[in-house]
């Protein structure tokens, strides 16, 4: 029986802590002693760990606290780019989801396997810089939230933006480094939630990241784009609503239901909970993914009050925080915690 649903304070914590509340959880965060001022701004956040570096909560006298409250810890963006995924692998305490996606999450070529294995249509990744002959967007490891990414068209590009990457001290070497050919389009971020007590995939919602200083380019005339000497950088701000055009819905659904029956293929016991496809549309309406989070994204903040989906299939304000406490309120209530916690 779980009790206590907590995260550590960043990226969607809000979100979920609110929708752990209302369907009467008790709530904890682990939060950095700067963002106390912030967090305690919230009533639905019953309790605090108060921490100078996220790591800590590897620290045994965090973990006993877990353990002894019945605690379940949600993961999150900021969660997975403060640990690396032995440590997240090894941590004792009970986890939602599956902890083990989250290294295929975090290791590009892991990632490309399963989302070709889901066919889903991907990008193609270039081995290394004497390949480039097309435009690349070039990528570091691990959830950067797009810091770092620049654009190259042949070798002579791809190691000038290597370098400016090392001199900021970013990476060792361009092997650190991953390229895949840029799709034209529009980005898209489909936001599902697999549910394992159901064996059903939802589909919650949709958005575009607001991204420094890529979005900001086009504020600037193309004469004076000429004239300075900017690399566009993609770094997230925010995040856009969207809606899809409806032809658009039925895909959507089929990948999200062949990307879980994948997952449960690949990494035991599957996709579970919150997930994300990521990528672009392109001019003939193909969703060309060049991502997936195996866990929630930051973008479903948008809906905490329901999105123009779940306001199809929920009679209530249902955000993806507060499914997944509902998610976790079934799994008590029916004996199954099993199922959705590693
Ligand atoms: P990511 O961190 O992979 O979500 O990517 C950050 C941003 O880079 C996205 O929102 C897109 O704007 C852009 N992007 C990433 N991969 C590609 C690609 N293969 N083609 C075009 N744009 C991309």
């Amino acid at each position: 029986m779980m009790n206590v649903i907590s995260t550590i304070g960043s990226h969607c914590s809000l979100q979920i802590l609110k929708g752990a509340k209302d369907e009467g959880f008790k709530t904890l965060l682990v939060c950095k002693k700067e963002r106390e001022d912030l967090y305690k701004r919230f009533k639905f956040i019953d309790e605090f760990i108060l921490v100078d570096d996220f790591i800590q909560i590897l620290d045994q006298n965090v973990l006993d606290k877990f353990q002894k409250n019945d605690t379940i810890l949600v993961p999150h963006g900021t969660l997975i780019s403060n640990m690396n995924s032995q440590q997240i692998e090894n941590m004792k305490i009970p986890f939602f989801g599956n902890k083990w996606i989250l290294r295929w999450e975090s290791d590009r070529k892991l990632k490309e396997k399963l989302m070709k294995e889901s066919k889903l249509e991907t990008p193609n990744s270039v081995n290394g810089p004497n390949d480039i002959n097309s435009m690349v967007i070039v990528k570091l490891h691990g959830a950067a939230g797009g810091k770092g990414y620049f654009l190259a068209w042949d070798k002579k590009s791809f190691m000038e933006g290597a370098d400016k990457l090392k001199n900021q001290g970013l990476i060792k070497d361009e092997n650190d480094l991953y390229i895949q050919e840029y799709v034209f389009g529009v980005p898209v971020y489909l936001q599902y939630f697999y549910s394992p007590l159901k064996n059903n995939v939802e589909f919650m919602g949709i958005d575009r990241r607001y991204e420094s200083d890529v979005d900001g380019l086009g504020r600037i005339p193309s004469r004076h784009q000429l004239k300075i000497d900017v690399e566009p950088s993609y770094t997230v701000v925010g995040n856009i609503p969207i809606v899809l055009r409806e032809s658009l819905l039925n895909e959507v659904y089929k990948m999200g239901e062949r990307f879980v029956e994948t997952s449960k293929r690949f990494v035991e016991p599957g996709m579970v909970g919150p997930f994300c496809i990521e990528g672009v549309y392109d001019k003939e309406g193909r969703f060309i993914s060049f991502e997936f989070s195996a866990r929630i994204v930051a973008g479903t903040n948008l809906y905490i009050d329901g999105s123009p989906y779940t306001a199809l299939t929920y009679d209530e304000p249902m955000s993806t925080g507060r499914r997944l406490a509902r998610e976790i309120k079934n799994a008590n209530n029916s004996n199954e915690l099993s199922k959705i916690v590693t």
